[in-house]
C-alpha cells in the first residue's frame, strides 16, 4: 500500500533511507521522531500515512510560507490538502470546512496557535484525526536559533489526542534537542530515527575572503540563470552587494529585517517564482525558504558557528541535484564576530560557549581536511573516509616545507616589536611603499621586502595557516596585532619544520565533477535540458505556480538523459506520479520528439 502511494501519487520508485521505517512505525500507531537532513524527504513520511489511513491528518508548521509551499506541491499531485491560517479568506475557510465535513480532506496544515485555540480545538477534536505531524520540530527547543514559544504549547497535544500518533520531524537536532522534542511533545516510547547529517549533493568550498566581488562574479558567470543566496553579516552590505551585481547585469535583490515587510514578501515571492535569481541577504532570510532548486549558497562573511552555517547551506539542493556552498573567511570577519559576542549583554559562561563555537567555525574554514567530516563530527557523527564532495577531498591540498616563509613572518613580527597587524606584516614582507610603512620606518627593518616573491593572497593564506598552527597568535584585545608564541621560538631557533598547504586560486582549481544521484551528469543532454526548462517555465507561468512544483530539476535532468517518447517510458522517470503524467507527459514528450527530430 505505501509503495503504491509512493509510486502512483508521488512518482518515486524507491524509499530513501529511513523513510519506510518511519512510515511503518506511524502506520502501527507509534509516535515517531525522525531526524533527516534537509532534502532527505521528511514530508512524504507523514504524507503517505495521511493518505494510507482513513481520516484526517494535521500538520503543524511554523510558517505560512512553508505550509503554502507543501500544500501547493500536494495539490499538484492530486491530494486534498489545505492550509488553514489567519491569512486565508472567508471563502477558502468555507471550502476547507466543507472538505472536512465531506471526508475529502486528507491533510490540514496549521500553526500551533491556529490549532490550539479553544474554538478550533473543540471543532477538530470531534473529527477522525489519524496523525499529527509536527514539522520543524526543533522549534520547541529554547536553545536553538528557531525557538517558537507556541511550539512549547504543543505539549498539550497528547492530552487532547491521547490515541493519535505524533510524528515529529526536523533536520537540525543534536542529541539535546532530540530529547527536548520527545519530552515537550510527551511522546511516549517514541521510535527515533536519526539519519546521517551528510548532504551528499552539496559541494563545500571555503576560500580566503580576498577579492570577494571578483570571485563571486566569476562564480556566477559559470552558473548563468541559476538560483542562489549570498549571505552577508550586515544589512548595508546586502544592499551594496545587490547593487554591484545589478550593475554587472546580474539579476539580484537584497533582503534583511530592516526592510518593509511588504518588500520582503515581494523579494521572497520573486525568488520562489524564479523572477529574481540571486538574493543577497542577512540570515533573516531563513526558515521559510523551502524552494527546492536553490543551486548555491555563498557566505560573503563567516558564519557565527557550524550549526548556523550548516543550516544556511542546507537550503541549497533540496531537490537532490548538485548544489554548491562557497564560504569566504577573513580575520576581519572573525574579529567582528568576536566583538559581537563580547559586546552582547549575555552572561560570561554563554559568551565562552559562543567563542568556542566560533573557534570551531574558524578551524573549519582553515582546515586542509575533509570539511564534511568536520561538520559531521560536530554533530557526533564520525567517518574516516573523506566525503568526496568538498574542496579538500576533490583537490587534496598540496603541502610543502614552508619553514623559510614562516621564519620570514616571525622575524618581521619580532623586529616590529609585535606592534603590527597581519596586513602590515604582509606589506613589510612584500616591500610595500605605503604611507603607513614609511611613516613607521618599517622599510628600514631587515625583513623589509624579503618575501617579495610571493603575491599578497599567498601570504595571506600562509599567515592564516601559521596562526592556525599556533606559531603566531592574534591579540584581539590589542587591535588584532600579531604576537609571538612559544612555538615561534622553536621555529626561529630550534629548527622546527613547518608544513604549509600550497595556496591555489579558486579559478585555477579543477571543477568538481560528480555523478548526479540518479543519472550521470554526462548523460544529460544540456540543450534538451534548457528546452525542457523553458517549457516548464511556461507551464508554471500559465498555472501561477513556482517552476519546481511542476518538476524538480532532477526530474528534468533525468528526462534530458533518458529522453522518453512514450507515456509508459515517461512514467518511469523519478518524480512523475499519475497526476503529473496526465497533466504534463504530452507537452514534455512532444518537446522531446521535436528535439530529437530536429
Ligand atoms: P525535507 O526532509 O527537507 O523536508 P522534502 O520532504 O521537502 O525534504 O523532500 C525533498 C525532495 O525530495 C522533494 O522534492 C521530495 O519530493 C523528494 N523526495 C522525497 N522522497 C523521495 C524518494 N523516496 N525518492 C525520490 N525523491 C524523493
Ligand atoms: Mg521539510
Ligand atoms: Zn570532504
Amino acid at each position: 500500500m505505501i509503495h503504491t502511494i509512493l509510486k502512483e501519487t508521488f512518482g518515486y520508485a524507491a524509499f530513501r533511507p529511513l523513510q519506510q521505517e518511519a512510515i511503518e512505525s506511524v502506520m502501527d500507531g507509534k509516535d515517531v521522531l525522525l531526524v533527516l537532513p534537509t532534502g532527505g524527504g521528511k514530508s512524504i513520511c507523514f504524507q503517505i500515512p495521511a493518505l494510507a489511513k482513513p481520516g484526517l491528518s494535521l500538520v503543524i508548521s511554523p510558517l505560512i510560507a512553508l505550509m503554502n509551499d507543501q500544500v501547493l506541491a500536494l495539490k499538484e499531485n492530486g491530494i486534498e490538502a489545505y492550509s488553514l491560517h489567519s491569512n486565508i479568506d472567508y471563502d477558502e475557510k468555507i471550502r476547507i470546512s466543507n472538505a472536512i465535513e465531506a471526508g475529502d480532506a486528507k491533510l490540514i496544515y496549521m500553526s500551533p496557535e491556529g490549532l490550539l485555540n479553544e474554538k478550533m480545538m473543540s471543532y477538530i477534536s470531534s473529527k477522525d484525526i489519524n496523525l499529527i505531524a509536527v514539522d520543524e520540530a526543533h522549534c520547541v527547543s529554547m536553545w536553538g536559533n528557531d525557538f517558537r514559544p507556541d511550539y512549547v504549547k504543543l505539549s498539550s497535544l497528547k492530552t487532547h489526542f491521547p490515541d493519535v500518533p505524533i510524528m515529529a520531524v526536523t533536520a537540525t537536532a543534536d542529541k539535546a534537542t532530540q530529547q527536548d522534542i520527545v519530552t515537550t511533545l510527551q511522546m511516549k516510547g517514541a521510535q527515533q530515527y536519526v539519519g546521517s547529517f551528510e548532504r551528499e549533493n552539496i559541494t563545500i568550498t571555503a576560500l580566503p575572503g580576498l577579492k570577494r566581488m571578483q570571485q563571486i562574479l566569476a562564480f556566477l558567470a559559470d552558473r548563468p540563470g541559476e538560483s542562489g543566496i549570498i549571505y552577508c553579516t550586515s544589512r548595508k552590505s546586502t544592499q551594496q552587494l545587490a547593487d554591484k551585481l545589478n550593475a554587472e547585469g546580474i539579476d539580484a535583490a537584497c533582503y534583511h529585517a530592516g526592510l518593509d515587510s511588504q518588500i520582503r514578501e515581494q523579494v521572497h515571492q520573486d525568488f520562489i517564482y524564479d523572477r529574481t535569481k540571486v538574493v543577497c541577504a542577512t540570515i533573516a532570510f531563513g526558515m521559510g525558504i523551502d524552494k527546492s532548486n536553490i543551486r548555491f549558497v555563498i557566505h560573503y562573511n563567516l558564519s557565527k558557528n557550524i550549526e548556523s552555517y550548516y543550516q544556511e547551506i542546507g537550503r541549497a539542493g533540496r531537490d537532490g541535484s548538485e548544489a554548491e556552498a562557497l564560504l569566504f573567511f577573513s580575520y576581519a570577519d572573525i574579529s567582528q564576530l568576536k566583538r559581537f559576542i563580547d559586546d552582547s549583554a549575555a552572561e560570561d559562561t554563554y559568551k565562552q560557549v559562543q567563542h568556542a563555537k566560533l573557534d570551531r567555525m574558524w578551524e573549519f574554514s582553515n582546515t586542509a581536511h575533509c570539511r564534511t567530516n568536520i561538520i559531521l563530527s560536530y554533530f557526533n557523527e564520525y567517518k574516516s573516509e573523506g566525503c568526496g564532495h568538498c574542496d579538500n577531498c576533490l583537490n587534496p591540498p598540496e603541502t610543502f616545507d614552508g619553514t623559510q616563509y614562516t621564519q620570514m613572518a616571525l622575524s618581521g613580527v619580532y623586529r616590529a616589536q609585535e606592534r603590527i597587524t597581519s596586513n602590515i606584516l604582509i606589506d613589510i614582507l612584500r616591500g610595500s611603499s605605503k604611507q603607513e610603512i614609511m611613516m613607521n620606518d618599517y622599510h628600514r627593518l631587515k625583513t623589509y621586502g624579503v618575501g617579495r616573491e610571493l603575491p599578497y593572497p599567498d601570504w595571506r593564506s600562509y599567515l592564516t595557516q601559521i596562526i592556525h598552527q599556533g606559531i603566531l597568535s592574534i591579540d584581539y584585545s590589542d587591535g588584532g596585532r600579531l604576537k609571538l608564541t612559544p612555538l615561534s621560538h622553536e621555529v626561529l631557533f630550534e629548527s622546527r619544520q613547518v608544513n604549509l598547504v600550497k595556496f591555489v586560486w579558486q579559478d585555477k582549481k579543477a571543477k568538481p565533477a560528480k555523478a548526479a544521484v540518479t543519472v550521470n551528469r554526462e548523460d544529460v543532454d544540456k540543450d534538451l535540458f534548457v528546452e525542457l526548462r523553458s517549457l516548464r517555465t511556461r507551464l508554471a507561468n500559465e498555472q501561477g505556480v513556482p517552476a519546481y512544483v511542476i518538476f524538480p530539476n532532477k526530474t528534468l535532468e533525468e528526462l534530458a538523459a533518458v529522453k522518453p517518447q512514450t507515456k509508459v517510458a515517461f512514467s518511469q522517470i523519478n518524480g512523475v506520479g499519475k497526476l503529473k503524467l496526465e497533466k504534463y507527459a504530452d507537452d514534455f514528450i512532444q518537446k522531446i520528439k521535436e528535439y530529437e527530430g530536429a
